[in-house]
């Protein structure tokens, strides 16, 4: 089935053909119906099935049929990391490029005065991760009346990582008549528990994780001896082995900073990624690594998502997950 079925605004399709997708994905062909029929949608779907775009484009196409003008947010969008706020920001600036739409991205990490002058022109998008949100929102220079949907992105991560109070709050402030939308990897009772709260009457979409797609993945595991034997295994894979850029995964930013540094000092191009870095420093890195002058990125679970690079080759698992579907997620980055 084509995009052209979805019936959405001609500049997005444009914009879509540009991307060089072909078809929706099966996320995109469920959700995007729903939600330009205004329902509420709890949807399962994880990172690498086109969930971003599963939402951004019905949400510009409402948009874009908007005539009044208000200062906004129209949309906001919460995010669990700033990597991926900044992901899903870069989305829909490409989707909404022959659009007049004004989308901004706000965490933590970004200076006051950037985001003084961000808010100066009327906002129809806001990305944004629940801390600097709820600062904003309590410090009164953002209100939420404008409000026509809200997004609450990767929702089992933000469990997780204890955001719910914060959303909870930030929920109360608006006028809880907008359209909610949620997208979870997992379904589990406490994602049903908070969907149960935030959202009313909800479409419920579940797509099944692509294992298919990874039948080109070879998955090989190791036995090291020690510390010692663990790393040489590791300098061994990424010398002799044919890789074009890697991912090391790490349980800890500590063993991130270690092994980057060890790596660097074997002249390895190796730079680590986790949440005590700035924000600077973070996007700086991706960015690199996706220059490619990075060869080896060791990351934290809490680092990668969001990290959208086309060319990694080789992941590591150099330490394991701490949740069980992280094993999966830190596969997709190689998509
Ligand atoms: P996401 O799951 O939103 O992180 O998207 C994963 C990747 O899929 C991104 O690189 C998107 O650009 C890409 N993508 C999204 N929708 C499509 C589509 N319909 N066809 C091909 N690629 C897509």
């Amino acid at each position: 089935m084509s995009f052209k079925t979805l019936n959405l605004n001609n500049f997005i399709y444009k914009a879509i053909e540009e991307s060089g997708y072909k078809k929706p994905t099966p996320i995109q062909l469920k959700a995007i119906p729903e939600i330009l029929l205004g329902h509420h949608v709890l949807a399962s779907a994880q990172t690498g099935t086109g969930k971003t775009a599963a939402f951004v484009l019905p949400i510009l196409d409402k948009l874009s049929k908007i005539t009044s003008k208000s200062r906004g947010p129209r949309v906001l969008i919460v995010s669990p990391t700033r990597e991926l706020a900044n992901q899903i920001t870069d989305s829909i600036k490409r989707y909404s490029r022959y659009l007049s739409i004004n989308s901004i991205t706000i965490t933590g990490g970004i200076s006051y005065s950037l985001q003084n002058r961000m808010f100066k022109k009327p906002i129809d998008i806001l990305v944004a991760t629940p801390g600097r949100l709820l600062d904003l929102y309590q410090q009164k220079r953002i209100k939420f009346s404008d409000l026509d949907a809200m997004i609450l992105d990767e929702a089992d991560r933000m469990l997780d990582m204890g955001f719910v109070p914060d959303i909870r709050k930030i929920y109360k402030a608006t006028s809880q008549t907008q359209q909610m939308l949620m997208f979870s990897a997992t379904f589990d009772a406490p994602i049903q528990k908070i969907a149960q709260e935030f959202l009313k009457d909800p479409t419920t979409i579940s797509i099944k994780p692509d294992i298919s797609g990874h039948k080109d993945i070879k998955q090989i595991s190791c036995f090291a001896d020690n510390q010692s034997h663990k790393q040489q295994l590791l300098n061994h894979f990424i010398e002799s082995d044919n890789v074009t850029q890697g991912i090391i995964f790490t349980a800890t930013k500590r063993m991130a900073d270690q092994l980057s540094d060890l790596l660097y000092h074997s002249d390895i191009k190796s730079s680590a990624l986790h949440g005590d870095m700035s924000q600077g420093s973070r996007t700086k890195t991706i960015n690199r690594f996706k220059r490619n002058e990075i060869k080896i990125l060791v990351a934290t679970d809490l680092a990668y998502r969001g990290i959208d690079v086309k060319n990694i080759t080789h992941v590591f698992k150099y330490e394991m997950t701490r949740f069980a579907q992280d094993y999966i997620h830190r596969m997709r980055v190689t998509r």
